[in-house]
């Protein structure tokens, strides 16, 4: 018999304490990271884009620049137009963009600034947008001399208003808005794989070539936030998806894109993501899957990539995933009726139910600082599908922060908690170990390098779960075991 649902406990106060999610213009930085030779430029104050970068380079251990329109109090008054254009002018000449992506922050929202038209008045003042396939040349001399004017494309990302995920994905919108052509038809597949890690999209691209699909992936951090050492330091780093190939993907047969609470965007209150822009505009087939973790919804990833490419999976996919069913029997007996608390970004958390759901472990309380309207509805989908899993009673909050979370699991009694290290607080007072899944990583080194998709990721997750669900038995026992 499941434990029986915990009743949510009412909110007692207006504030957040210690937000379940992060701004997001963040995402939005992150997103411009993935596109090669971009720079990202927030249009705010010094702190905003400190915070980020903090943020950024204690999870990825990769040096980062995200530039600032640097905003005072006087601009809180007056506007931050001048800011913004000069800001614009000093990041061109330092850094020579390809692509400057803009976000804005709670700041500029609030007072008003109207970023598109400031945007328009600049490259007036600058002498013209340039020409689109070379980003330039414009009329000014200045930047005639430096090769001409950059794209540049911006996204309105109030943090007030959703999280880093919402920016995350408008500015993949924004990009692909920007760039992608239509024309004659290739045979390439757009695979739009949300903000997943670095280990992530390298393991994605391995299983695009197994299937001999050629694709473009958008955006791609896996070198840009995980790169080889380097003798110098590049203003703008390696890797990144190719403008070409973003013009491209008008042309493609299909896109697949991740994330099954996309399609109802709270934050950019606009339905459409970037896979709907492209079958809407250029007759690009969508296919909309949650984030490939654990069996099920891998199993749906790689239905998808048979259908597109015409072949079976390889048999090195086969045969991984034929030796995870054998370690999900192996495991069983340590996961069985274990009680898991998932906090984190919406769709992780989705993928994460889903696979702990066929591990035997009962996801007592789904928690996300997301709001998208969508997450109870999916979480019930992906876990409904196991047998014996109480899916109807499941605990799915959204809109929460880790006060409240930390309310809930007094009543929960976890054996896990499944997130980021912002819940190390919490799984430290419960003394309960925190399986570290997702962004961001701070208190251990290799965030980056966290595989969580596909069958090689969920073999993963679930040797490091057992094993520590076998560590913390020998630490509490009062005699000590070394044979389980
Ligand atoms: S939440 Fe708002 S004020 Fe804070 S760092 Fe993000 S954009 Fe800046």
């Amino acid at each position: 018999m499941p434990a029986p649902a915990p009743q949510k406990v009412e909110r007692k106060y207006v504030s957040t304490v210690n937000a379940c999610k992060l701004c997001t213009p963040l995402g939005a930085c992150l997103a411009f990271r993935g596109i090669e030779g971009a720079m990202p430029l927030l249009h705010g104050s010094q702190g905003c884009s400190t915070y980020m970068r903090r943020y950024i380079i204690s999870h990825f251990n990769e040096p980062i620049d995200i530039a600032s329109s640097s905003l005072g109090e006087k601009n809180a008054i007056y506007g931050g137009a001048i800011n913004l254009k000069k800001g614009i002018t000093n990041v061109i000449r330092k850094y020579r963009p390809q692509l400057l992506g803009i976000a804005t922050t709670c700041l500029t929202e609030t007072i008003g600034d109207n970023v598109p038209m400031i945007l328009k008045e600049y490259l007036k003042e600058a002498g013209g947008p340039g020409d689109r396939e070379t980003g330039g040349p414009g009329d000014r001399k200045d930047f005639r001399e430096q090769g001409g004017l950059p794209l540049i494309i911006s996204v309105s990302t109030p943090s007030y208003v959703g999280t880093h995920m919402d920016g995350f994905h408008l500015a993949v919108k924004a990009a692909v808005e920007s760039l992608a052509e239509g024309g004659e038809k290739t045979g390439r597949v757009n695979l739009l794989p949300g903000f997943v890690s670095p280990a992530d999209l390298r393991y994605l691209k391995e299983i695009m070539e197994g299937f001999g699909l050629e694709y473009t992936l958008l955006p791609d951090i896996s070198e840009s936030l995980d790169a080889p050492i380097l003798e110098e330091y590049h203003k703008i780093p390696d890797g990144g998806t190719p403008l070409s190939e973003i013009r491209a993907m008008g042309r493609a047969q299909a896109t697949i894109e991740f994330g099954r609470t996309l399609n109802y965007s709270y934050a950019a209150g606009n339905p459409y993501t970037a896979a709907d822009y492209l079958q809407a505009r250029f007759d690009v087939d969508k296919y909309s899957l949650g984030l490939p973790i654990g069996i099920n919804e891998t199993d749906r990833f790689f239905a998808v990539l048979e259908h597109l490419s015409g072949h079976p999976a390889p048999d090195s996919h086969r045969l991984e995933r034929g030796r995870l069913i054998d370690a999900y029997v192996d495991s069983h007996k340590y996961l069985f009726g274990l009680r898991g608390i998932v906090y984190g970004e919406e769709d992780l958390v989705i993928g994460l139910a889903s696979f702990l759901s066929e591990t035997g472990i009962v996801p007592v309380l789904c928690a996300s600082g997301g709001k998208s309207g969508r997450f109870e509805e999916c979480i019930r989908a992906v876990c409904a599908a196991h047998a014996g899993n109480p899916a109807e009673s499941l605990p799915v909050r959204e809109g929460m922060d880790f006060y409240q979370i930390a309310e809930e699991a007094e009543s929960l009694k976890p054996d896990l908690l499944i997130g980021n290290s912002k819940g190390y607080p919490l799984a430290r007072k419960l003394n309960i170990p925190l399986i570290r899944v997702g962004f961001p990583i701070h208190d251990r080194i290799g965030g980056q390098r966290i595989l969580h998709l596909g069958y090689r990721g969920a073999q993963r997750l679930l040797d490091q779960i057992v094993n520590t669900v076998i560590e913390k038995k020998q630490n509490d026992s009062p005699v000590g075991y070394a044979y389980m």
